[in-house]
């Protein structure tokens, strides 16, 4: 094999092609992303970013110097129009047709378009483009208003209070963050976001946003309405599985991959958040959408294409920074029937999940290394006695 392509210029593409050359992979590696600059990081966006003053530097996944370095070509402002499966070949917006023995598709998620009247008027928090416009309004906004109380929706509100702003958030869930945590990890974000001052609207759908005077007012369902400065819609991600659709493979919610990331059509394959990949461990398909994944699926998915095919295995975890709160949530949060708490001498606590006398997953705040503890008993496959895990008078360590 010697001709690899990548389209999608994010985190999983970089850490694949890096993966790649690990793997002494010595062909030619071409990574075709839409946006100009190199892959960058998307944790920063949502929160040290967008707080700034001056414009920070680009969060770059890794430096120009080192992909020269190692014969990684990035080609951005490059839109991938079509894939011919049969002729190996990719078609550009400019005609450009590239040839490949083996393809990538990293092409990731776009931001949820907001489904209300005058969603035009929203921000959204996806790429560098984004959060260059969203910052100059946070920094000149007295109010704003969040639409989603997911991780973009709570992020963003947290950053714009750290600013100085009033804060809105509406969301027809009856806790934040529903989707990502158990009822024990809701309440406590919501207390957090309560107690920083935010507006913290919950049951209630936004039905639209129409221009008031300088402002926009956000009307709900219930009849109540916002007057604010800015709109910032984090209701989740459109997959960007079109490209794949319409080469004729196998797409559910992702483009379906098997454990190494093959999609169903050969020398094809797919990693990050646009995969539904087969997960050994939960014996069924996966969506996930984190900083760990799209890095972690990227390298297992690197190495397997040239060759060095390892079952990708990696255990859920992501975190979130708001109002100075670390939360780590680790392993899985399904199914769960019994929750060990324990607190940590410096006032964050960690909550051990069970499923069926199992441990199976945790959620920290501001407890990283018990956090770290935790994960190794999940990658040990551990389960300990339940009632050492909540006494803090004994170490972790101990129980390893
Ligand atoms: P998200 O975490 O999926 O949260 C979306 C939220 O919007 C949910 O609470 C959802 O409620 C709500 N929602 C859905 N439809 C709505 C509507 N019409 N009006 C109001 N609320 C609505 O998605 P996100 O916050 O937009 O984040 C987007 C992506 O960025 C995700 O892939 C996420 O993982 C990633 N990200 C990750 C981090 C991190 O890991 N720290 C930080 C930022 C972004 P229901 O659940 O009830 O539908």
């Amino acid at each position: 094999m010697e001709k690899v392509i990548i389209v999608g210029g994010g985190q999983t593409a970089m850490n694949a092609a890096m993966s790649m050359r690990q793997s002494d992979f010595e062909g030619s590696i071409v990574i075709v992303g839409e946006e100009e600059t190199l892959p960058y990081e998307r944790p920063p966006l949502s929160k040290e970013w967008l707080k700034s003053d001056v414009e920070p530097n680009v969060p770059l996944v890794c430096r120009r110097d080192i992909l020269e370095d190692r014969h990684i070509t990035f080609q951005g402002g490059a839109v991938v129009t079509s894939i011919s499966p049969e002729k190996h070949q990719i078609a550009l917006s400019s005609g450009q047709l590239l040839d490949y023995d083996a393809l990538l598709l990293s092409t990731g998620g776009r931001a949820r378009p907001l489904p209300i009247e005058g969603a035009e008027y929203a921000n959204c928090l996806r790429t560098l483009a984004d959060a260059r416009a969203l910052r100059a309004k946070l920094h000149s906004q007295p109010h704003v208003t969040c639409i989603g109380a997911g991780v973009i929706g709570l992020e963003t509100a947290a950053t714009a209070r750290e600013l100085g702003c009033e804060v809105t958030v509406i969301d027809p869930a009856a806790q934040p963050m529903s989707r990502c945590l158990t009822s024990e990890g809701t309440a406590f974000v919501e207390n957090i976001h309560r107690s920083a001052g935010v507006d913290l609207r919950l049951g209630v759908k936004p039905v639209a946003i129409r221009p008031d005077d300088n402002a926009l007012l956000v009307t709900c369902d219930d009849g109540t309405s916002v007057r604010t400065g800015c709109v910032i819609g984090g209701i989740g991600i459109v997959r960007n599985t079109e490209l794949a659709s319409a080469a004729g493979l196998e797409v559910r919610t992702g483009i379906v991959v098997d454990e190494y990331g093959r999609t169903s059509s050969p020398d094809i394959y797919a990693a990050g958040d646009v995969a539904e990949f087969y997960f050994p461990p939960a014996q069924k398909h996966l969506i996930r959408e984190s900083w760990r994944h799209a890095q972690n699926h990227g390298i297992a998915v690197g190495a397997a294409m040239v060759g060095m095919a390892q079952p990708y295995s990696d255990l859920q975890w992501f975190w979130t920074d708001q109002h100075g709160v670390r939360i780590e949530v680790g392993g899985s949060l399904d199914q769960i029937d019994r929750t060990y708490r324990r607190e940590t001498p410096k006032g964050g606590f960690i909550l051990f999940h069970f499923r069926r006398g199992k441990f199976v997953g945790y959620t920290a705040a501001n407890a990283r290394a018990d956090g770290r503890f935790a994960e190794k008993l999940l990658s040990t496959n551990t389960t300990p006695d339940p009632q050492t895990l909540e006494d803090m008078q004994i170490p972790l360590k101990t129980l390893l």
